[in-house]
């Protein structure tokens, strides 16, 4: 009796179910795979694929969150913060959806902040950076040159943020560029000498494509001299760009476009009916009063937010100096009470403080600098007091240099010499 010798049934190598169990069997070279497996694994390789893009998306929280953020750095300012909180989410947005491969066409929208020096233009830009947690970078526009001439040209601002993040092209690609002192670009009437575009207008022109997303080749090495420098390239398209500056003569030209309208537009009501004010004048910027500054049209036209910083009051140059998270006035008191001493400020201090820098004319700037000089001997002396405990800073210490009023506890165990 001939034995049938029986055929070995086919069967998944991944699950070993055989022919029978799958609706369908793909052989492979040497293995087989069913319908079930390849289903299993074409879920797994879509996980993977959406954590990468999980992974890639911006943490966006809406334009109030991102709001309620600024308010804990920078005081006042409300138009701006509004404007910036909408911007960048939509920016940001923008950058997910296209992570999503979501087909949607949200228009770039690069920000063109106008304020005085010191009102907080790049506190804000900082403050956004930190909490999208992106690479940012300053650029000085006045640094900048036309490609060509000695100087810094505009490829190296790619250069500063891939420095800023550490060398992440990707992180790079997403992060935010803040050009400050960009007035100092507008064109002018005398602009040219010897052919040298020495009006910035070049620089303008070489910006454009940067900010409306182009392709920039940055040098990647330096070294010993090569015939050919190698380069990389990397993407601006999804680069946040906020240009800044103080427009210094802008109000006058608004003022001559608004004429006799300008009387009484002003938004605090005991100021209407006088001249508005040099912050509520900029307020009504357009883009052709830019153009009419000195801008080229096709700059300003890659800048569609514009957003106005308002001069720096008295009283809010009070709570810059108490209020937000990393306010002067707690940073000293964090520095003594490491000394174990409670530091005070009587309020007349603080505004004694205030009206110094007002003198100065650069806006909340001035603050650290007056705060500096009225604090560098006390700091120098006073926590290394045997037994001192609390030290008030009157009007007095700011105004005429008069001692502190110090208290003393006569239990603390300290002396001078161990401690200086
Ligand atoms: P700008 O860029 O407008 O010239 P900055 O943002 O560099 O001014 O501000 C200079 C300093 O003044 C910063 O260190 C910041 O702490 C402080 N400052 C300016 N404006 C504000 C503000 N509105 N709120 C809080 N701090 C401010």
């Amino acid at each position: 009796m001939s034995k049938k010798r029986k055929t070995p049934a086919l069967a998944c190598s991944f699950c070993h179910r055989d022919q029978k169990e799958v609706a369908r069997l793909i052989a492979g070279p040497a293995d087989y795979i069913c319908d079930t497996c390849v289903e299993l694994c074409w879920e797994v390789i879509e996980g993977g694929r959406e954590q990468a893009r999980q992974e890639a998306r911006i943490p966006l929280p809406p334009p109030k969150t991102i709001k309620a953020f600024l308010d804990q750095y920078v005081v006042g300012q409300e138009e701006a913060k509004k404007a910036l909180a909408v911007t960048v989410y939509n920016h940001y947005k923008r950058i997910n959806a296209s992570i999503d491969n979501l087909n949607v066409t949200i228009r770039k929208s690069n920000v063109l902040l106008i304020g005085p020096s010191g009102s907080g233009k790049t506190l804000l830009a900082k403050s956004l950076s930190k909490l999208l947690r992106v690479p940012f970078t300053i650029v000085d526009a006045t640094a900048l040159t036309e490609a060509g001439y000695v100087g810094e040209d505009v490829s190296s601002i790619m250069h500063r943020l891939l420095d800023a993040s550490k060398g992440d092209d990707e992180a790079a690609k997403r992060g935010i560029v803040y050009i400050d002192e960009i007035d100092k670009l507008a064109r002018k009437a005398d602009a040219s000498t010897n052919g040298r575009d020495v009006s910035g207008e070049g620089v303008q022109q070489g910006l454009l494509k940067m900010i409306e997303g182009t392709q920039v080749h940055i040098p990647i090495a330096s070294g010993p001299r090569q015939a050919v420098i190698p380069t990389a390239p990397i993407q601006t398209d999804d680069i946040l760009f906020i240009c800044a500056g103080a427009f210094t003569g802008l109000d006058a030209i608004i003022r001559r476009r608004l004429g006799s309208t300008v009387i009484g537009f002003g938004t605090d009501k005991s100021t209407q009916n006088t001249q508005p004010s040099t912050s509520d004048v900029l307020a009504a910027v357009t883009p052709e009063d830019l153009v009419h500054y000195g801008m080229i049209p096709e700059f300003v036209g890659r800048l569609p937010v514009i957003a106005t910083l308002r001069a720096v009051s008295e009283a809010e140059l009070l709570s810059i100096l108490q209020h937000p998270k990393n306010a002067i006035v707690k940073q000293y008191q964090k520095l003594f009470a490491m000394e174990h001493v409670d530091l005070q400020f009587e309020p007349q201090a603080l505004e004694a403080v205030a009206r110094k820098a007002i003198e100065q004319q650069s806006g909340a700037r001035a603050l650290r600098n007056v705060m500096e000089s009225v604090m560098l001997d006390i700091a120098y002396r006073v926590p290394f007091l045997p037994n001192v405990r609390s030290c008030t800073v009157t009007a007095g210490v700011v105004l005429r240099g008069e001692e502190p009023l110090l208290s003393f506890s006569s239990d603390k165990q300290r002396t001078t010499d161990d401690r200086i």
